[in-house]
């Protein structure tokens, strides 16, 4: 369906952008070809949407890959979307939040086969929704998903920037992660404040062994639980022991003794945690 179209049935519905759901769609053709094609998607693949709005994305998705499964939390949209998704039968729209559904739940709805995820994520949960997949054991086999610039920046930083943190961590524990375009703010009905950018995410197995996963996650959580303070102090108050003892580790590592979290790569942080009480 072409998307002057979804407009007009969006207004004759007098549907209301609701801006607490983050809801700026998509309309342009070529923005939704080219992020279906950073994807990468094929007709092998099925795809997990966070956001199904108007269903702009979710019909070039469809065209594409082999299954879609959207989920939306706002069921004003329903409506509108039984026209706009009419015939599209390997579509499944799921009027569910995923924060609130636990790993069985989901996989209940999917399935048990791989996937991967697709978005034009909706702004104001956009990094708890990236966590929810890569942190739990759902796996999917990439992300590729709409963010805003300075999120993206933050998912892709490097190591000793003031945009490194224990996101940008937790996404390379997970995989490598490439900004694929940036897009302007105007590509969006309503227009945001803020430019964005697609960032896709490939999933690395056992960049970490399975068995560390937990402790280095533990090390990053203390190194920048005060981005200010020293690695041998947030240590010592995350794990509890004498700050002599957490300055020996941190020599005992070959860092520096004033060296602060935002200065350990993923490899210094694994080998820090193998050094920290368990
Ligand atoms: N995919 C559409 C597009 O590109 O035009 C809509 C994207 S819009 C940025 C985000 C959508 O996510 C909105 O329709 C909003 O209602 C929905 N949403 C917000 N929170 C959600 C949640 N927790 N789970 C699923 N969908 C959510």
């Amino acid at each position: 369906m072409e998307n002057i179209v979804v407009s007009d049935i969006l207004r004759q519905k007098e549907f209301r952008f609701n801006k607490a759901l983050g809801q700026n769609f998509i309309f342009d053709s070529n923005l939704l070809d080219a992020i279906v094609a950073d994807s990468g998607v094929t007709g092998f693949d099925t795809v997990v949407e966070i956001g199904t709005g108007a269903g702009t994305l979710t019909a070039r998705l469809a065209e594409r890959a082999g299954k879609v499964f959207s989920f939306e939390v706002d069921e004003r949209l329903k409506e509108v979307l039984d026209l706009t998704l009419r015939g599209r039968e390997n579509v499944e729209v799921v009027f569910r939040d995923v924060m609130k559904m636990s790993d069985a739940e989901f996989r209940a709805v999917i399935g048990e086969g791989s996937f991967k995820v697709v978005a034009n994520l909706p702004y104001y949960i956009t990094t708890p929704l990236i966590m929810r997949f890569i942190e739990s054991g759902l796996a999917p086999d990439s992300l590729t998903v709409m963010v805003q610039k300075e999120v993206a920046d933050r998912l892709r930083a490097r190591c000793g920037t003031a945009d490194y943190s224990a996101v940008t961590l937790a996404v390379e524990m997970f995989g490598d992660a490439t900004v694929t375009r940036t897009v302007d703010r105007h590509m969006f009905r309503p227009a945001p404040n803020v430019d964005s950018a697609v960032v896709r995410i490939d999933r690395v197995p056992e960049r970490v062994a399975e068995g560390e996963v937990k402790a280095v996650k533990r090390a990053v959580r203390a190194a920048f639980a005060m981005r200010r303070k020293t690695l041998a102090n947030n240590l010592s108050s995350a794990y509890g022991i004498p700050k002599a003892e957490a300055s020996e580790i941190v020599a005992s590592c070959g860092f520096s003794a004033d060296v602060r979290g935002e200065r350990l790569t993923l490899d210094d942080f694994i080998r820090l945690s193998r050094a920290l009480p368990r």
